[in-house]
């Protein structure tokens, strides 16, 4: 998981909390909220928004106490304390890496428009990651059934048209470029107008990343986005590089109108999060975050998803959104209907993790599924492994057992063991994996109960993606 040193820190903190039970003192809160600021220093966010973050937690938890002098948290209140101060912890994570919603100047995140040509310019100094995301960006919607096309008006480097060139026939993406014709922005015109007359629907537009001096970079993206007239303009910024991209980003921001942004090699970097908050703090939506060099590695980003991945409740509207965006329409449609009524049954659980597997190594998905422990989160193709196996133990149930009409969650019946053990045999797996298979179903079925509850289902199908 990207940032995966940091969210420890915090679930630990807030496991205190919890643990704590009745006995959390005012002392313990304040220790408690200390750590947490320590573990977002640690991972570089910016001093004074940690400080703006406590700040806030520690007046919406205030008025639990019962005043100022009084050293313990009283009886009645200290149970609601802990999910307080979860929630305003959450609350707070997710304000600091939004820059949409109500915060004034924000921008709104471009929505992909199917059917139409969506010219999407990338901007970013070299090495930052540029040219290996747009192959992502492509990889990402070709996958999804969307008619994409690349264009490297990258005339600087020498070197980076092949370089695009290349991940266009791994990718097989059709491509436009030129060895000959030295003119960016009449490659870029070019190839746009083509691939507009051809009727794709993901034009990504490569530029360059450095010049001999800044302002012939500036100007040449200045001169390209007139000519292609972009529908967005994706800047692409390296994590590595901290808190300094907030100067980066406001650099592009007042010679470009930059719609989004990528953050990339945030894989393992236990310092990403100050890229993520300054970029926030810049007011430009991030879009995606790369998460390693392989095609794959590129996770969209949601702060309300991301944060509560990070604190490890998992991400059932990321999972969800994930898959709708393989889904085929009819089967999709009643599925959302049953998950608007709560309903949700191994079967379906089956059928969705079916679906899902067209998309890629699972290990980003599996970290979605809610309660999800870490020790069983596998890395890369054993993602995929482990939710083949949890489909191979389905495919040894019964009907009514897929169905929900025989529920094997019962506890201490002889029958549902016997059951289970028979299952594990049928599958080639120990009971205590069918079991866990169990808990991941219930954690998915308590979640699209409270999403049918709240409505959310319906909605949610359509507001993303
Ligand atoms: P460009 O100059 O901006 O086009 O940068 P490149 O796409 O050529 O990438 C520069 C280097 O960063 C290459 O070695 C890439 O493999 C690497 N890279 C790009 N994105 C990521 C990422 O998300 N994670 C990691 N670990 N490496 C990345």
């Amino acid at each position: 998981m990207v940032l995966a040193e940091l969210g420890g820190k915090l679930r630990d903190s807030l496991r205190k909390l919890q643990t704590g039970g009745h006995d959390v003192t005012k002392a313990q809160l304040q220790q408690i909220l200390n750590e947490i600021a320590r573990a977002l220093m640690e991972a570089d966010v910016n001093v004074k928004l940690v400080m703006t973050l406590r700040d806030k937690v520690q007046s919406k938890v205030e008025h639990l106490l019962r005043n100022e002098e009084d050293e313990e948290v009283t009886r009645r209140h200290s149970s609601n304390l802990s999910k307080t101060v979860q929630r305003a912890v959450v609350d707070e994570l997710v304000a600091l890496l939004s820059p949409g919603g109500d915060v004034k100047g924000a921008k709104k995140v471009y929505t992909m428009k199917r059917g139409k040509p969506n010219v999407i310019l990338f901007l970013g100094l070299q090495g930052a990651g540029k040219t290996t995301t747009i192959a992502k960006f492509a990889n990402y919607y070709q996958r999804r059934g969307w008619k994409t096309a690349m264009v490297c008006a990258d005339t600087f480097r020498a070197g980076a048209f092949d370089q695009l060139k290349q991940n266009s026939t791994k990718l097989r993406v059709p491509f436009y470029g030129s060895y000959t014709e030295a003119d960016p922005v009449i490659i870029a015109e070019k190839g746009v107008n083509q691939f507009i007359k051809e009727r794709y629907e993901v034009i990504i537009v490569d530029t360059s990343g450095r010049h001999r001096q800044e302002e012939a970079l500036f100007e040449e993206m200045q001169e390209i986005a007139a000519a292609v007239q972009p529908d967005n303009c994706v800047l692409v910024v390296d994590a590595t590089q901290g808190q300094a991209v907030y100067d980066q980003a406001l650099a592009f921001h007042n010679a470009v109108d930059v719609g989004s942004v990528i953050i990339t090699k945030l894989d393992g970097h236990a310092k990403g999060g100050g890229a993520l908050s300054a970029v926030s703090a810049t007011k430009s939506p991030i879009i995606f975050l790369g998460s390693g060099e392989h095609f794959d590695d590129l996770e969209p980003f949601n702060a309300q998803s991301f944060v509560s991945k990070l604190l490890g409740f998992g991400d059932i509207r990321g999972l969800m959104d994930a898959m709708n965006s393989v889904s085929d329409g009819k089967s999709q449609e009643e599925l959302m209907k049953k998950m608007s009524r709560g309903e949700f049954t191994l079967r379906d659980m089956y059928n969705q993790f079916s679906k899902v597997m067209n998309l890629g190594p699972m290990n980003k998905l599996m970290g979605m599924i809610p309660g999800m422990p870490d020790y069983l989160m596998p890395q890369g193709e054993e993602s995929t492994h482990r939710l083949r196996k949890f489909m191979v133990m389905m495919d040894s149930m019964s009907n009514a057992e897929l169905d929900g009409k025989v529920d094997l969650r019962t506890k201490y019946d002889p029958q549902v063991e016997k059951r289970i053990r028979r299952i594990a045999a049928g599958s080639g797996c120990h009971p205590n994996e069918v079991k866990m298979l169990l808990v991941v179903h219930k954690q998915f079925e308590g979640m699209v109960s409270k999403m049918g509850k709240s409505g959310m289902v319906g909605k949610n199908a359509q507001a993303r993606q």
